[in-house]
């Protein structure tokens, strides 16, 4: 059975699982087979751009572009129960998938703490379906007849909310340039229980970020926690805060995958694995599900992806895995029209050059999947707006 392939099945078409499968492509040894609920790989860092009228295309890249010709099996699947026993996996039709290797990297879920009326009541933005109903709600309310309610409440302190709550105000009033609308004042406000911005930065990196935000109109309510929602009112520290956009940036928790399937759990619900990010013998778990130093970041995901891949590829060729060695991300958080900060390493970098490090970490981003030609396309398209608000549309600004 020399030439028999090793059946590689990876779980999640995300930054994780594509990395992996890419890394694998056009080795003679391996069948690789990529399910994932999603036809398209979700390019998150632009999600925020995408929900204030920026190009959904820069954030959503089809599955089938990326693996044009890489040899690649991909299934359009939902996974659900994982058979040890079998070595394979269940899909939610029932379909088994046979294993001999399994990668699992199946990000993780909306987490709204059981707080009363926000799942119900407030936007998200993790997907292009939710960026779109923030859009469209954004547009409706402003000239919802002529008394548009121009409070906007964003939960969360870290990368997702500082970077939406940067963007909103530019956004909000093109929409009501759009509208011709007359210019009147917004009352962005952002909520975050800790006592900082992006707590698990450093104190410059929180309070340039604060700073930068206040500049741009934004209130702070740092410290205070969200209690309840509404239709209308958010509380927040037993007070109420009147809004009918709420957006919920604050919570996630694993995928319910593990749970359902009995994995064992390290620090903050992720994974337990070994230093080869081996949950159980055969079974790797990586990017945001693992529990590893620097998970929940997409620069994780990407780094595990190809550590686990080499380790396939020497484990096959009958060589001894190596060691996985967590690698510290470049950190940079875009706060408003041209403006970022960044931390790698000892170097700290706000407004405008962080913007551009941020780009250029975007284009690399894209590179990491695409060949040069795609990645410009995909980095050219987070520059463009999209409007396809049927009142607006026609409008010039
Ligand atoms: C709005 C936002 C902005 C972000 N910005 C940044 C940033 O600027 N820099 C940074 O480094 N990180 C950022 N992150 C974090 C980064 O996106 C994650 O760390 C990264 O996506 C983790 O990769 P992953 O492969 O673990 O999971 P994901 O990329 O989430 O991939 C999971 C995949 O699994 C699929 N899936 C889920 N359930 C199933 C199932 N049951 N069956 C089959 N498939 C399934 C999903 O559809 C998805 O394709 C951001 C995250 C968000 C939400």
């Amino acid at each position: 059975m020399a030439n028999k392939k090793l059946k590689v099945l990876i779980l999640g078409g995300g930054f994780g699982g594509i990395k992996t499968a890419l890394e694998l492509a056009g080795r003679p040894e391996f069948h690789v087979t990529l399910l994932s609920d999603q036809s398209d790989f979700r390019y998150y860092p632009t999600l925020y751009h995408a929900a204030t009228g920026g190009k959904m295309t820069a954030s959503s890249i089809p599955l089938d572009e990326i693996f044009k010709d890489k040899g690649i099996t991909i299934l359009k699947a939902t996974a659900k129960r994982l058979d040890r026993q079998a070595k394979a996996v269940k899909t939610a039709t029932g379909q088994e998938v046979p294993y001999d290797k399994l990668v699992i990297s199946l990000g993780v879920v909306t987490n709204y703490f059981g707080i009363k009326g926000l799942k119900e009541f407030s936007f998200g933005i993790k997907s292009q379906a939710e960026s779109q109903k923030l859009r469209d709600h954004i547009h409706k309310l402003l000239i919802d007849e002529g008394k548009p309610d121009l409070n906007y409440v964003v939960i969360g302190g870290g990368p997702t909310g500082v970077e939406l709550a940067g963007a909103l105000p530019a956004y909000i009033r093109h929409v009501m340039k759009m509208h011709k609308l007359k210019p009147k004042k917004l009352n962005i406000e952002l909520v975050e229980a800790a006592p900082r911005l992006m707590p698990r930065m450093g104190k410059d990196y929180s309070r340039a970020l604060a700073r930068r935000l206040r500049k741009l109109g934004i209130k702070l309510y740092l410290n205070q926690a969200v209690q309840a929602e509404t239709a209308d009112t958010l509380t927040v520290n037993g007070k109420p805060l009147q809004s009918h956009t709420v957006i919920w940036t604050a919570g996630v928790t694993n995928h319910p995958f593990f749970d359902d399937n009995k994995f064992e759990f390290g620090e903050h619900g992720k994974v337990q694995v070994d230093k080869y990010l081996q949950a159980e013998d055969d079974i790797f778990v990586i990017g945001d599900n693992a529990s590893t130093e620097y998970s929940g970041m997409a620069q994780t995901a990407l780094h595990d992806g190809k550590s686990v891949a080499q380790n396939l590829i020497r484990q096959a060729g009958g060589h001894r895995l190596k060691k996985y060695q967590p690698k510290k991300p470049i950190y940079v958080t875009p706060a408003g029209p041209r403006w970022a900060a960044m931390q790698w390493g000892p170097v700290h970098l706000y407004g405008w050059l962080g913007w551009v490090a941020r780009s250029a970490g975007d284009f690399a981003g894209y590179h990491d999947y695409e060949p040069w030609r795609l990645a410009g396309k995909h980095w050219a398209a987070e520059y463009l707006n999209e409007n396809n608000c049927p009142i607006c549309a026609g409008s010039k600004a």
